[in-house]
């Protein structure tokens, strides 16, 4: 998929073909968790998996109409905060104003929405 199918990918799923797997066989579902800053690559969720995996683009097909139900949320995306481990996404707790911040970034949810284009 190309950087723009990505970024509209955000938050759905995509189906990952490694090289060796013909385009008859299934591939591997996984969640659009963000671009990467190379806009070459991806943070996937696969499976049951807590942490997102860097998957090239090339390897990523859209699945068009198979999104997930839920809305949005901003635990599903990608935390760039240097005191995030790699790879985490955002985890919110209870900020000291009564709204939940993520503890690595401190932003809270709604301003991680905003900033991925989901809230205005
Ligand atoms: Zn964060």
């Amino acid at each position: 998929m190309t950087p723009e199918e990505a970024r509209a990918s955000i938050g759905q799923k995509v189906v990952y073909r490694a090289p060796h797997v013909r385009p008859d066989q299934p591939g591997e579902e996984g969640v659009l968790i963000s671009l990467a800053l190379s806009e070459r690559d991806a943070f996937v969720r696969y499976g049951a998996d807590t942490t997102s995996k860097l998957t090239p683009l090339e390897l990523l097909e859209p699945i068009p109409g198979k999104h997930l139900r839920e809305p949005f949320s901003a635990t599903h995306y990608l935390c760039d905060s240097p005191g995030a481990p790699t790879g985490a996404t955002h985890h919110f707790v209870p900020g000291t104003q009564g709204v939940m911040v993520c503890r690595y970034c401190n932003r809270s949810s709604s301003q991680v929405r905003r900033e991925m284009g989901l809230e205005r």
